[in-house]
């Protein structure tokens, strides 16, 4: 049986309900209504759309309660890929002189969806800017100019019509218009406008107070200009905004205290986050810290106790690379390094917590399912 044939199942179920629905509202006209109706139903199921599509435009000239006819079909020409069959349909309807005014705003953003899944950004983005004309509360209609937006990656654009949005959903549409800003701030570092960065930075957090991103470019550009102190106090706050993407800062939280006059603060407040936070791998961080302020044997004794707590095999491998000097069977560890660095790599760096979806690159804007902040650092996952 041809895959078309089988795609005009459920539109004949549609047609055979909604013929139903207006023999009941419209007994007079039953007769006619029917039997152009089958017709129509036929030329689909020949697969003549042309002349199928044709009958439905004089029934629904004749009667608009036959609209959601053409909503269907269109749904399901955009769901088969057929593009050019929905906007045909749409675009017959809106030239109809008699369409009434209150189905226009609908048929418009059908027609944006349309223009959307073919791939012409420019032509939805006029519809959905015309629905906002007629009826200015559409939710829909902004949504989608949003992600036409961040498509074409016209932050200012989608500002402008996510703010809208803010009041309404601040928990959701927040950390949205935080990142459009957070992209602005990128686009002001790349041209080495530090005032700038700092103006998108900060208001990125005015709409998003745990926004990771925007505290991680403040902090970078603080330790840019060797203010560490300022920046350790920026880096050390992720965790409050959310401990897991501590693990994006750490290298860079090591580097500020390294210019640091030396002390145990470090030291301390590895172990103290550690302690907090259990699931953050930690182990070889603080094993390398012991081993500058103290000995290698302090890190040696460290990391051999946690070991035994927390498995894991960058723990091991750290393990296996100090005491390899210490043992006369050089070889068994270069292949036992070799085999867990090979194990490493096939483990997971970052991890959509939305999708889950996996990666060993880190993205701000997740690629498979399109959410903002959702990649994060892999964590240990807890027994329990
Ligand atoms: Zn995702």
């Amino acid at each position: 049986m041809p895959v078309w044939f089988l795609a005009m199942v459920p539109i004949a179920i549609v047609f055979l309900w909604l013929l139903f629905r207006t023999s009941q509202s419209h007994k007079t006209q039953q007769s006619t209504l029917s039997s152009e109706y089958f017709k129509g139903l036929n030329y689909l199921l020949n697969d003549e759309q042309g002349k199928a599509l044709d009958i439905f435009v004089k029934l629904v000239e004749s009667n608009w309660d036959t609209i959601d006819t053409h909503f269907a079909l269109g749904k399901i020409y955009r769901k088969n890929g057929e593009m050019d069959k929905a906007i045909k349909i749409h675009q017959g309807l809106i030239a109809r002189p008699s369409l009434p005014e209150r189905y226009r705003s609908k048929i418009l953003l059908e027609l944006g969806y349309d223009y959307l899944g073919a791939g012409w950004f420019d032509r939805a983005e006029g519809l959905f800017k015309e629905v906002l004309i007629e009826d200015k509360k559409s939710q829909e209609a902004r949504h989608n100019l949003i992600l036409i937006y961040q498509q074409e990656k016209d932050w200012f654009k989608a500002i402008d019509i996510a703010v809208d949005l803010f009041a309404e959903n601040p928990s959701v549409v927040g950390p949205m218009i935080a990142h459009y800003y957070c992209e602005l701030a990128d686009i002001s570092k790349t041209k080495g406008d530090v005032t700038q960065l700092e103006n998108n930075a900060n208001k990125a957090l005015r709409y998003d107070t745990n926004c990771v991103r925007a505290s991680i470019m403040l902090a970078d550009q603080a330790k840019a200009v060797g203010d560490d102190k300022k920046a350790i106090k920026l880096y050390e706050g992720i965790e409050k905004q959310d401990a897991e993407s501590m693990m994006l800062v750490i290298d860079s939280l090591l580097e500020c205290y390294a210019n640091l006059p030396p002390s145990d603060k470090l030291y301390d407040y590895l172990v103290a986050l550690q302690d907090r936070h259990e699931n953050l791998f930690l182990q070889n961080v603080i094993a390398s810290v012991l081993e500058k302020s103290q000995s290698k044997h302090a890190a040696i004794d460290y990391l051999s106790d946690k070991i035994k707590h927390q498995p894991s095999l960058a723990g091991l491998q750290k393990l296996v690379t100090y005491k390899e000097k210490e043992i006369d069977s050089d070889e068994v560890f270069a292949d036992l390094t070799t085999a867990i660095s090979v194990m490493q790599k096939d483990s997971v760096e970052y991890r959509c917590q939305k999708c889950g979806f996996s990666t060993n690159t880190h993205y701000w804007l997740c690629p498979s399912c399109n959410h903002w902040g959702s990649v994060k650092p892999s964590v240990i996952e807890s027994d329990a």
